[in-house]
């Protein structure tokens, strides 16, 4: 049976540490290297609910995309949830393994598969390109198959998306036709001057703020924008990483059981309409 060195040795070959982004923090949480690992539970986010997932199901080790602790901390005292969280894991020998902005950037990463999951198709090429391997990079720039517009793209990622209370959030007209489509997992804020330059038509990401998009939307025959739930944008890249780690162990003969939870831990659970609150 294979360790948990085994496994984030493998995670490593795919999400490799020092792609991540110098305030990152990826790795190994807790758990020891030398414990046996059977199954491995793949998730957005390190929290309780995932927690009780992994111990309902007998995982050995739980992979998040989003780091437990991303800075500095003198306590892991049972006080806090994060406290609490690493006393049920480490109690239950269940390890903690993250790969955050190293997952980001590899090349195939997390916007690949949330490419995928919203219709894009061909070749993926990266919205900013690493510095020191253009092959890597944030985002992904894409193509439909055929023009659609707006409307129809967003309702098809809506329905290649987990849904989430909030949906998707469009900027732009709806009946415009798109078929250059940028996409970012996670935050996006930050591309958004280089999905214009990059010329798409639209630009679909997450926790998207009104005067960045606002101010955006202004200027004329720039991208249309879609605002997706944070961990809906990311959860498609759990399949891909699970795929990975099992057909990589299985080239060296070892056996892992995978599975990558449903449960969602997006911050938002529902949405009122105004007339709701009349
Ligand atoms: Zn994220």
């Amino acid at each position: 049976m294979p360790t948990i060195a085994d496994v984030v040795r493998e995670l490593e070959s795919a999400y490799d540490p020092r792609w991540a982004e110098s305030w990152d923090a990826v790795g190994l949480v807790c758990g020891d290297p030398s414990a046996r690992v059977r199954r491995v539970l793949f998730a957005v986010d390190p929290v309780a609910v995932v927690a009780d997932e992994a111990l309902a199901w007998g995982a050995d080790l739980v992979v998040t995309h989003h780091p437990l602790y991303l800075r500095g901390t003198t306590t892991v005292a049972a006080t806090t949830f994060k406290g609490r969280l690493v006393h049920t894991l480490i109690k239950n020998d269940v390890g903690l393994f993250t790969a955050h902005t190293n997952a980001d950037v590899a090349d195939p990463g997390v916007s690949d598969a949330l490419a995928r999951a919203v219709g894009l198709t061909g070749p993926l090429t990266p919205l900013q390109p690493s510095a020191d391997d253009p092959r890597r990079g944030l985002g992904r720039v894409g193509s439909l198959p055929a023009p659609i517009t707006l409307r129809a793209f967003a309702r098809q990622a809506a329905r290649g998306l987990p849904g989430t209370a909030g949906g998707l959030r469009v900027a732009g007209d709806p009946d415009r036709e798109v078929r250059r489509v940028a996409v970012s997992g996670g935050a996006g804020d930050s591309l958004l001057t280089t999905a214009r330059a990059a010329g798409v038509d639209v630009f679909l990401t997450a926790d998207l703020r009104h005067h960045p998009a606002s101010e955006f939307m202004e200027a004329a025959d720039g991208p249309a924008l879609i605002d997706a739930a944070h961990w809906a944008t990311e959860w498609p890249w759990l399949t891909e990483a699970a795929r990975r780690l099992t057909s990589g162990l299985a080239e060296k003969g070892i056996t892992v059981e995978t599975r990558v939870s449903e449960t969602v831990t997006d911050a938002w659970t529902t949405t009122a309409e105004c007339e709701d609150l009349k």
